[in-house]
């Protein structure tokens, strides 16, 4: 849980940066301020949803580096834009790694978005006699009712949960519909991860297809 961080915008402000105590250092696509050729990335930038478009306080090293690197290439002259926030990240609890990008169903309710979840279970090895499988790895996907691509995911199981998360961020990113990701072809290996016929993403995409099915 992250509590209370502010964008530090003292050198902005002193600057005469348009800048807000609250979203950050005022940019646009490009990463670039209001001041022609000054650009903020980071924490101190102000940021908007991937998903929305609206402003957003996802603030992580992850956004920064990525903004970094979009600023720096602008500076550059390469016109790259900045497409918002997806908000992917994980951590680790003890064995337990979790973690989600995209929206939660809060954030869905929050923002009046209707969304089909998808939903599956099992072991992250197979067979899962092996040693060390974690046995109830969970997948969740949420996808837009309306046009079936997927808005978020989370992710609840072994040292793998960090990089399934990292494909769920990618298939937001290149707005996948659930068929996509049902019909997905994925590597997979005993001791690395589900079975072919288990593969969490996939599993879970196919609960949810089969949801939009019976609408
Ligand atoms: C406890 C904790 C755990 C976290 N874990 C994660 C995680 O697991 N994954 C993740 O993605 N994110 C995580 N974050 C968030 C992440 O640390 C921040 O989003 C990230 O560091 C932002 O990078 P930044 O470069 O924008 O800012 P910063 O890392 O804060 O760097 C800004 C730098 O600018 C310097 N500076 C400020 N003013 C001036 C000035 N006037 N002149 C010169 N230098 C100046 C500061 O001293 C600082 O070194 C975590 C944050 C905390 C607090």
């Amino acid at each position: 849980m992250g509590v209370g961080a502010a964008p530090n915008i003292k050198l902005a402000k002193k600057a005469g940066i348009p800048c807000d105590p609250r979203t950050g250092i005022e940019v646009d696509e490009y990463m670039q301020t209001p001041v022609k050729d000054v650009y903020a990335a980071g924490d101190c930038a102000s940021k908007f949803s991937f998903i929305t478009k609206k402003p957003c306080g996802i603030r992580l090293a992850s956004v920064a580096a990525h903004e970094g690197i979009l600023a720096a290439n602008n500076m550059l002259g390469h016109d790259v834009k900045n497409k918002g926030a997806v908000g992917a990240f994980s951590t680790k609890i003890g064995d337990v790694a979790m973690g989600a990008a995209g929206f939660t169903q809060h954030a869905c309710e929050k923002e009046g978005i209707e969304y089909i979840k998808g939903e599956f279970v099992g072991p992250d090895k197979h067979p899962a006699t092996l040693p060390n499988t974690f046995m109830n790895m969970k997948v969740i996907l949420l996808f837009n009712k309306q046009d079936k691509t997927i808005i978020g995911g989370h992710v609840l199981g072994g040292d793998t949960a960090a990089e399934m998360v990292n494909i769920i961020s990618t298939a937001i990113q290149a707005k996948l519909k659930v068929e996509d990701l049902y019909f997905m072809q994925v590597a997979t290996h005993p001791l690395l991860t589900g079975s072919p016929i288990a593969y969490h993403v996939v599993r879970a995409a196919g609960d949810a297809f089969f949801k939009f099915k019976k609408l």
